[in-house]
């Protein structure tokens, strides 16, 4: 029998950068074109592994499918490999996870048997990737669910480096373990990438560091632009709407080829959605950071009889989702919450989960979602970027987000309402009520938050600053 080796690869369809020039103008798409040169020339002869542990649902798995793409489309060698992990492990690291943020998560320690059960994977791991790699080639591990390839990987000849995605301002004891349980897997490490520089630990050389914020992808299929038909195909196909689809809920895949939204969501309510009320929604993985149960008891106490507007909570099918041993817990919680609120309260609300199996279909249903809400929430308790929250911005959406990690960076003055406090419901319930009372105001943000996102987060900037990375790892 062949042995399946541990991790797999990711196919993703090419992009051509010139799809970006419309939207970024002369001047910054020739500064782009100028930079994809420069790093084709530096990069020719290597291939470029990005490394991470889900194809699909989050952040990473999310921006990785469009910037892959794109940076073929410049002529690099690019791939992208998931590594698989034992529940063990991702208990582990989602311990960690949690821990970068300051919290303690599950509780548990992180011991002897925990690095251990970290270190058998990465082994798995390393001995499997190892073989493929070149020397002089470039390894991107994500997050701590890889840093331990750092070593191995550097050993087969690679530059290596460590993309963190997630961290706090605030450090504490809970900080302090997560990085000292990672610290000895990221010595090997030739530079290292962060979202902000207040995640950076102290530890770190900051010669080595580069802080690369997100981007999203305007033309993938949870950004591009959907008529309204689109979209109320795609909200009634997934199983929002009261009725019968009304033709076809299609929508372009990142292939470019027409995409069929054929799944149904499961969907936990009393009734179909008014689509003539204002919709509050807020779209996360089930984590308890996330605070899918506060955003609901926010919105119960203080929302319901405000022009019958409703809330939507909208995350992925929590068996869809490899790496993230919390979400069966949490969502149980947040429905067991729904369903012990007032029956009108409960009218008002509803759970959604979206299969996974299909990436662009997932993400077209997340963009009928957020491109019909009337205000868009991300009450995260600690973020690193929430690239949620420049999703909604693009759709010129009023958001409501804490002011936590790399939203602050997002929710500028005028495009959005920043939450100084994200355990204070009734300052969240608050902000969503002024907001539902005054359209306008609403339209204002959203038009301007557009325009932020436009500015900075539509996926140039980030090329740029990954070229430049390149560009100086490769330097004679
Ligand atoms: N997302 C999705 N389907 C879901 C839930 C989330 O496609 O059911 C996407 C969401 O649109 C966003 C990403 O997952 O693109 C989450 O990224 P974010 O940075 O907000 O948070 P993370 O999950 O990385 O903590």
């Amino acid at each position: 029998m062949v042995k399946r080796p541990p991790f797999h690869e990711v196919d993703v369809p090419v992009v051509e950068l010139a799809r970006l020039q419309p939207l970024i103008g002369e001047d910054r798409y020739a500064a782009l074109v100028g930079e994809a040169a420069r790093t084709r020339a530096a990069l020719r002869g290597c291939t470029v592994w990005n490394v991470n542990s889900t194809a699909k649902g989050g952040g990473v798995a999310e921006m990785l499918q469009v910037l892959v793409g794109y940076i073929l489309g410049v002529g690099v060698a690019v791939r992208w490999l998931v590594i698989a992990g034992s529940p063990e492990f991702f208990s582990v690291t989602k311990r960690i996870h949690n821990r970068l943020h300051g919290v303690p998560g599950d509780g548990g320690v992180l011991d002897a048997a925990e690095a251990a059960a970290y270190q058998s994977v990465q082994t798995a791991n390393a001995r499997a990737i190892a073989p493929h790699i070149r020397p002089a080639d470039v390894v991107i591990l994500h997050d701590p669910q890889t840093a331990g390839l750092a070593a191995p990987l550097k050993a087969a000849g690679a530059v290596v480096l460590w993309r963190c995605h997630i961290g706090s301002e605030a450090q504490n004891d809970w900080t302090e373990e997560a990085w000292s349980f990672l610290r000895p897997h990221l010595a090997a490490c030739d530079g290292f990438v962060f979202t902000r520089r207040e995640f950076v630990p102290a530890w770190v050389p900051m010669d080595r560091v580069s802080i690369i914020p997100p981007s999203i992808d305007p033309f993938s299929p949870k950004n591009q632009e959907l008529s309204e038909v689109q979209r109320h195909q795609i909200l009634a196909a997934m199983g929002m709407l009261d009725g019968k689809a009304t033709g076809a809920a299609t929508f372009t895949r990142r292939d470019g080829s027409v995409g069929l939204v054929a799944r149904r969501a499961t969907v936990i309510a009393e009734g179909p959605l008014d689509a003539a009320s204002p919709l509050v929604l807020q779209v996360s993985r089930w984590d308890h950071l996330k605070d899918m149960a506060g955003v609901m008891a926010g919105f119960a106490t203080l929302v319901p009889g405000r022009g019958g507007a409703q809330l939507a909570l909208v995350g992925p099918a929590v068996d869809d989702v490899s790496d993230d041993p919390e979400g069966h817990e949490v969502l149980e919680q947040c429905i067991a919450a729904w369903s012990a609120l007032p029956a009108r309260q409960r009218r008002q609300i509803r759970l959604l989960t979206l299969p996974m199996v299909d990436a662009d279909e997932n993400a077209a249903m997340v963009n009928a979602l957020q491109r019909h809400a009337t205000v868009v929430v991300q009450k995260s308790l600690a973020e690193g970027f929430g690239l949620t929250v420049a999703e909604g911005m693009w759709k010129a959406k009023a958001v409501v987000a804490s002011a936590v990690g790399g939203i602050v960076d997002q929710v500028v003055p005028g495009t959005g309402v920043l939450l100084d406090d994200p355990r204070d419901l009734d300052a969240f319930g608050q902000a969503l009520v002024s907001l539902l009372d005054r359209p306008e105001e609403a339209l204002r943000l959203g038009a301007n938050a557009r325009r932020h996102v436009l500015e900075g987060f539509v996926g140039d900037e980030h090329l740029m600053h990954y070229g430049a990375l390149m560009e100086r790892l490769k330097a004679p």
